[in-house]
């Protein structure tokens, strides 16, 4: 039997993984969420004997189940490939009392790779099997990495093309130079006046603009989405965590059926929800510990049950948790509401009309598994020079985020062996992340900088980096947030 994807905002709007995957989004505007979860056929023995591929295929074919295995493995094997700079494409490094899991192996350097090097296959097989003939236009607002990922992911991709919207002032000068550089006849990047929450409001629109889509059609394109929304890129992301577990059972470090807890620095809330769907799945994890920034509007709705986005946007070094609306909040919200579209989609309208939602008593009964922590600025570069200093070992401003709210989490209860999710490469950030090591660095320019990050860590200048240190600009489109869809047309002729 196939595994259904519902909306989470209207119940009988279903649809099969692949068809999922091509919309993106539901046409109601929800979310689309497995009806159930189901657990895992393998022991977490065997799995502990496979590389990533293999816990990749185990894990995937349960969420896509009307992927065929030459599917779901032509797919697999596509993507975890030499791409990434190392053979375990997630290698697990135990520094300062944690397990730091490096998610940033692949092109760009930031997590974002482990699924969007996938779902373009995803997205394309999906196409095939569903008789898609419109070529897909992948439609996606970024706080700086997935704009990036996905441009790698899809560039000459075939039947697709790519638009991405990033905030002008609200990416790093490496993240920006990245994606403004990006190759492809195919790929399209504009910068907006606005954050990334105006950026993905934008997008939304355009989703579930009935019109665009009927202008779309005639010319023989459709919308799709490489934000965490999809669950092309949520079902990819849940692996690593299987892998993790299964990494420090074959080190010796647990045993199998051992407790682990996890921290994840959040923004979309995509990837600590790919740990909770990986958990009831049936990996033994006990809690979830959510870290954010500053913007630490997840941190109060676990400790208050109140969601309230009417607050101050700040910018911080750890710009991709600059989000105020987390979207995939929205699928824990449909679940500890009893997988209930009608309950869910109430809070989600308050949401968009008031900015914020109170959940129930028994709602918040259901969230025990979770823990909400924060890093301050200050705290955030101090984490970074104190692991550097004990250590050797240099963590990016949004791993730094993770790592902090781990100590402070460690100091007032009992730990048990926790993977820290470890989300870019500190290349990524290298202005925030020396700074952090010693203020005499702010004088240097950005590639003095990446040169002296080389010095000090002794881990090699990513490809990545060094690709763009000579790159011309091919994208230098900049918007009113207002005038996103009009960019929209002008690039594909509408
Ligand atoms: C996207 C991103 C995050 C936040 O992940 P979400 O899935 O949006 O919660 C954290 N760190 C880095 C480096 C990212 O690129």
């Amino acid at each position: 039997m196939d595994l259904i994807y519902k909306s989470t905002r209207n119940e009988n709007e279903t649809a099969l993984a692949s068809q999922a995957i091509l919309k993106g989004l539901a046409d109601d505007g929800g979310l689309f969420v497995p009806d159930s979860i189901p657990a895992f056929d393998v022991s977490l023995e065997a799995l502990s004997k496979m590389d990533y591929k293999g816990v990749a295929y185990e894990v995937m074919k349960l969420m896509l189940t009307d992927f065929t295995e030459e599917e779901l493995k032509y797919c697999i094997n596509s993507a975890y490939d030499s791409k990434f700079d190392t053979p375990e494409i997630a290698p697990l490094v135990k520094k300062g009392g944690a397990y730091f899991l490096e998610l940033f192996h692949g092109k760009t350097i930031a997590f974002k790779d482990m699924a969007l090097s996938i779902l373009p296959y995803l997205l394309t097989t999906s196409a095939k099997k569903n008789n898609v003939s419109n070529e897909i236009v992948i439609l996606t607002a970024t706080s700086g990495d997935t704009g990036k990922a996905a441009l790698a992911g899809f560039a000459d991709v075939p039947g697709t093309r790519i638009i991405v919207f990033y905030p002008k002032n609200g990416v790093s000068p490496i993240q920006e130079k990245q994606m403004v550089t990006q190759k492809g006849d195919n790929t399209c990047v504009i910068g907006i006046h606005g954050n990334f929450d105006d950026a993905q409001t934008g997008v939304k629109k355009m989703f579930s603009d009935k019109n665009l889509a009927a202008a779309l059609d005639a010319k023989g394109f459709q919308f799709s989405s490489a934000n965490s929304i999809n669950i092309g890129r949520l079902v990819p992301q849940m692996v690593y965590y299987v892998y993790a577990y299964t990494r420090l059972m074959a080190k010796g470090e647990i045993q199998e059926g051992d407790l682990i807890d996890v921290v994840v620095p959040t923004g979309n809330f995509g990837n600590i929800l790919a740990a909770y769907y990986a958990k009831l799945m049936g990996l033994p994890i006990r809690r979830l510990v959510c870290a954010s920034n500053e913007n630490k509007v997840l941190y109060d709705f676990f400790e208050t049950g109140v969601y309230d986005r009417n607050r101050e946007f700040i910018l911080t070094s750890s710009p991709s948790m600059d989000i105020l609306i987390s979207s995939n909040l929205e699928r824990l919200i449909y679940r500890i509401a009893g997988n209930n579209a009608a309950s869910n989609k109430a809070l989600m309208d308050s949401l968009s009309k008031d900015g914020r939602y109170e959940i129930s008593a028994d709602m918040k009964g259901e969230l025990a598994s979770f823990t909400g922590g924060y890093a301050t600025e200050a705290e955030t570069s101090a984490a970074i020079k104190a692991l550097y200093e004990a250590e050797g070992y240099i963590m990016d401003t949004h791993t730094a985020v993770a790592k902090s709210v781990f100590d402070k989490y460690a100091a007032k209860t009992d730990v048990l062996p926790t993977v820290i999710a470890s989300t870019a490469s500190p290349y990524k950030f290298t202005r925030s992340v020396m700074n952090s090591i010693d203020e005499k660095y702010d004088s240097f320019g950005d590639f003095e900088l990446v040169d002296k990050l080389c010095e000090l860590s002794g881990v090699k200048v990513p490809e990545a980096i060094e690709d763009i240190r000579s790159a011309p600009v091919r994208h230098d489109i900049v918007c009113e947030k207002d005038a996103m869809e009009a960019e929209v047309r002008k690039f594909l002729g509408l």
